[in-house]
């Protein structure tokens, strides 16, 4: 009876929504218009990594991957983390706009779908109990909720991050890599043996974050591990 008072009326009064990130009214999260200006990774990819390759690098794995040699079978990414792709994430991470998550999760379930992504279990990269508790929520794991709802997966929490690590945008190279280096451990619950693993973060940036999970991962016996992320850095 409720639920049928509810809908009544909302038919009477139907709910203002508005773009999230312009402000226009909209029936979506987030408008056309908006949408439009996601710089989506179109063009040439690296197979590594998944970032977007300039038109006159003629190898198909980037300079990045060649010296990094990442654990990871390969990494994707929706967008360009810059302009309306940036401002989706920040709004997420920083301004507690969880709806955003689904957003996110929406265009990351396409790429699953075009690269034909198979995986037993979907695990998020974890935050720090620290930030955790300043945050509120994980996003990652809230995309990672979204992403075995579409696949039918089970999502496992199976990785603790025992260092609070600092943000890593502001730091340069090689300090980025120190700190996450021993970052994260196993959670001793999960068996991920012979299990594909779908790893999910929200960016990619040097992709050290991912690559310290997915060394505790394959240490605790996983099979291949895909990475994917709703953004990712520009290619150098
Ligand atoms: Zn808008
Ligand atoms: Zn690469």
């Amino acid at each position: 009876m409720t639920e049928l008072y509810s809908a009544f009326i909302n038919c009477l009064y139907p709910k203002k929504k508005y773009c999230l990130l312009c402000g226009s009214r909209d029936s979506r999260l987030l408008c056309k218009n908006c949408a439009s200006t996601i710089e989506f990774i179109q063009e040439r990819k690296c197979l590594k990594c998944g970032k977007g390759l300039l038109d006159e690098y003629d190898e198909n794995i980037c300079i990045d991957c060649k010296v990094s040699n990442f654990t990871f079978h390969s990494a994707y990414s929706s967008f360009y983390y810059r302009g309306t792709g940036k401002k989706l994430i920040h709004k997420l991470k920083y301004e507690g706009k969880k709806e955003i998550a689904k957003i996110l999760a929406d265009y990351m379930f396409d790429i699953v779908r075009k690269e034909n992504l198979k995986a037993d279990i979907i695990v998020p990269v974890p935050l720090h109990k620290n930030k955790l508790e300043m945050r509120g929520f994980n996003q990652s794991n809230i995309m990672g909720q979204h992403l075995s709802k579409y696949m039918n997966l089970p999502i496992w929490p199976s990785l603790i991050r025992t260092k609070d690590t600092k943000a890593q945008y502001n730091l340069d190279k090689f300090v980025r890599k120190l700190n996450v280096s021993n970052a994260f451990s196993m959670d001793l619950l999960y068996n991920v043996i012979n299990k594909r693993i779908l790893l999910v973060d929200d960016v990619f940036t040097t992709g050290n974050t991912v690559e310290e999970c997915s060394k505790v991962l394959k240490k605790s016996g996983a099979a291949d591990i895909y990475v994917v992320t709703a953004a990712s850095g520009i290619n150098t």
